[in-house]
Formats: structure tokens, C-alpha cells, sequence
């Protein structure tokens, strides 16, 4: 599907462009349900809309995408704009809404707790310098999570015994029972109660892992951080989050980029700002600078006569950018200082420099004001 082609994600959910949180989520529960695939099996256009519906209630349920997708549209929220997007969309746990939407009261559902549950995403932040968002840096970054536990292999069962199939109900996680209601008898799906779904009961637990098969161990994972990213963005590092469930996908890892303050630099896009003073002979006679870019020093030639708080632009100094070749701005905004501490000579010199009768600016100006005090 090309972006054109793609419907507003508002109409694709049915509410209005400022819906709140609230409204979303009842109109994300209410089209779900309406095209969810248990409900139409091999039916591919139910498929492609309740696809639609979750990618749409994905940018829109989080904050930060639904401002981006508000501001550019689908461009805005695209993965493949975004950094280290390989599809998908990062940090939206389909576990946790389908649990929401289907756990108690949703007959016939009952089962599906106990297919693969995709893992959690891990969310770190990561600080970095200027420099490093500038030019791309690799960071080493320390990561707990569950692992399969390596005592017993993941089963749970203390190593040398093994789990035994649950008996109540035949291994299958799942106990059906008949309800009757006013229209007649309904059969219920639910998860037994004696394994909890798995289908099997440990009968000597694991000591490494209490049973779980899973333990909390630490790893460090390298991240390649691209150059040109910017304050707040997410790198989304596939499959590198907490381990799925029951044969379900690992989650993400999702690294946020904080960037630390540079002395001289500041930050917006792509483009370098910097404030610089000069003297005010420079400003007056011209002069060529050194001014301090991320690349290092390099020489500007200041106009005669510049005036204070003036901005010149160093092209193609900036930040490169992050998908394509070519590189934001520098500004430099020079702040003429006026000297203090002059010598009773210098003092001389710019007295009778005011005095000349060549040095018009004021006087244009002394003009004007005795205009308005008139
Ligand atoms: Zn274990
Ligand atoms: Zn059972």
C-alpha cells in the first residue's frame, strides 16, 4: 500500500480529528470486534481492515505519534522514515489490548490466552553528545531481561524431572463447560484452573527459577545509533525485547536518544545555531573569524559595518541528515561587545571619533528624538 492510498487514521476509526483517549479506545474496541479474525476466518478483507484498525489506533493512541501524524500525516509516523523502522510499529502491545478487549465477558474467546503471547518491549533511554548524534556513534547498553532459565532448559520442572500433562484437561490449557442462558445451552471455553493453560503441571519446580523457566539475567547489546538522529527519537531494535510467550515473538527493545547540552551548540532539525561576540572594530572594520562548527574551525569573514545580533549562515555545516545525504545549516549570531576599561588614549581617540562630522548614524538618529521630545 503506497501512503496515498492509505485512509485517515481518524476514518479508519470513525471519531473525530480531536477525539480524546477515551473515545479512541471505544471506537478502537468497537471496530476490532466488528472485523477481528476469529470472527471471519480466512475472510482477507476482515483481515486487511482489523489491520487497518490496529495500525490506526497504534500512531493514535500515543500521544507523541498521533502530534506527528496530526502535523505530517502519514509521513509523520511511517516507520520507514523513522529511525531504525524495520516495519511494524515499536512499543504497542497487542497483548495487553486483546487482553483488555477479550479477557471476561467476550465469550468464546477464552482460548485464545493460551496461544503465543508476543513479549513486552523494554524501554531504555540513552545519552549521547552532540557530537555522537551528529556523526553516529555505537553505545554498549546494559539490558535486563527474562531469559529461558538455563537450569532446567525453560521447562519449569526441576532438572532431571520433566512436567507431566495436566489430566483435567488433557494437556490442552483450555476446559469447556455448558452455560445455560435464556437461549439455550452455550458452551464456554476457559483456561483450566489446574494448569493455568499451559497444559501442563510441574510437580517439582525448577530452584533456579521458581518453576517460571524464565530468570531475570542482564545482557549488554550494541546499538548502532545513526548520524543525524535527533532529542527524543526512538530507535526500535526488533525481537531484542522481554521473550514471548508460548512460542510468541520477543518484543522490541525501544531506545530513546537524550542528547546532552553542548556548550557552544544548539540544536533544531538539522540545523546548528551558535552565538558568537565580536569586537566592535571588527564589526565596524571587518575582520575574518574563527568560528567553531562541528567540523571544527573554520574561517568567516565579517562584513563591514556588521551590526549586533546579526545571523550569518555556514551552508551545509549542520547536522547530516539522518536517511539522506547533504547536512542542515550553522548560524552564527555575532553579538558586538563593547569595551569596558578603556585607557584615557582610547577614550581620546572615540571622542574625537563621535565628533567627526562623517559619523552620521547617531546624529540621524538625535535628529529624530528631538523631533518626539518636541
Ligand atoms: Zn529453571
Ligand atoms: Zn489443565
Amino acid at each position: 500500500m503506497t501512503m496515498a492510498d492509505k485512509r485517515d487514521y481518524y476514518e479508519v476509526l470513525g471519531v473525530s480529528k480531536n477525539a480524546s483517549e477515551d473515545d479512541l479506545k471505544k471506537a478502537y474496541r468497537k471496530e476490532a470486534k466488528k472485523y477481528h479474525p476469529d470472527l471471519h476466518p480466512n475472510d482477507k478483507e476482515a483481515e486487511a481492515k482489523f489491520k487497518e484498525i490496529n495500525e490506526a489506533y497504534a500512531v493514535l493512541s500515543d500521544a507523541d505519534k498521533r502530534a506527528k501524524y496530526d502535523q505530517f500525516g502519514h509521513a509523520g509516523v511511517d516507520p520507514n522514515f523513522g529511525a531504525g523502522g524495520d516495519g511494524g510499529f515499536g512499543g504497542f502491545d497487542f497483548g495487553d489490548i486483546f487482553g483488555d478487549l477479550f479477557g471476561g465477558g467476550f465469550g468464546g474467546f477464552g482460548g485464545r490466552r493460551n496461544g503465543p503471547v508476543r513479549g513486552n518491549d523494554i524501554r531504555q533511554v540513552i545519552d549521547i553528545t552532540f557530537e555522537e548524534a551528529a556523526f553516529g556513534t555505537k553505545k554498549k547498553l546494559s539490558v535486563t531481561k527474562m531469559e529461558s532459565c538455563s537450569s532446567c532448559h525453560g521447562s519449569g520442572a526441576k532438572p532431571g524431572t520433566s512436567p507431566i500433562t495436566c489430566s483435567h484437561c488433557n494437556g490442552t490449557g483450555q476446559v469447556k463447560t455448558q452455560v445455560r442462558t435464556p437461549l439455550g445451552y452455550m458452551t464456554n471455553i476457559g483456561t483450566c484452573p489446574h494448569c493455568r493453560g499451559n497444559g501442563k503441571i510441574i510437580k517439582e519446580p525448577c530452584r533456579d527459577c521458581r518453576g517460571t523457566g524464565k530468570v531475570r539475567k542482564n545482557s549488554v547489546i550494541e546499538i548502532d545509533i545513526p548520524a543525524g538522529i535527533d532529542h527524543g527519537q526512538t530507535i526500535q531494535i526488533s525481537g531484542k525485547g522481554e521473550p514471548g510467550d508460548k512460542g510468541g515473538p520477543n518484543g522490541d527493545l525501544l531506545v530513546t536518544i537524550r542528547i546532552s547540552k553542548h556548550p557552544l551548540f544548539t540544536r533544531d532539525g538539522y540545523n546548528v545555531y551558535i552565538s558568537m561576540p565580536i569586537t566592535f572594530v571588527q564589526a565596524a572594520l571587518g575582520a575574518t573569524v574563527k568560528v567553531p562548527t562541528i567540523d571544527g574551525a573554520v574561517e568567516y569573514t565579517i562584513p563591514e559595518g556588521t551590526q549586533s545580533e546579526t545571523t550569518f549562515r555556514l551552508r551545509g555545516k549542520g547536522i547530516p541528515f539522518i536517511r539522506n545525504k547533504g547536512r542542515g545549516d550553522q548560524f552564527v549570531k555575532v553579538t558586538v561587545e563593547v569595551p569596558r576599561n578603556l585607557t584615557q588614549n582610547q577614550k581620546e581617540l572615540l571622542k574625537e571619533f563621535e565628533e567627526d562630522k562623517n559619523y552620521k548614524q547617531k546624529k540621524t538618529f538625535m535628529d529624530k528624538a528631538k523631533d518626539f521630545f518636541k
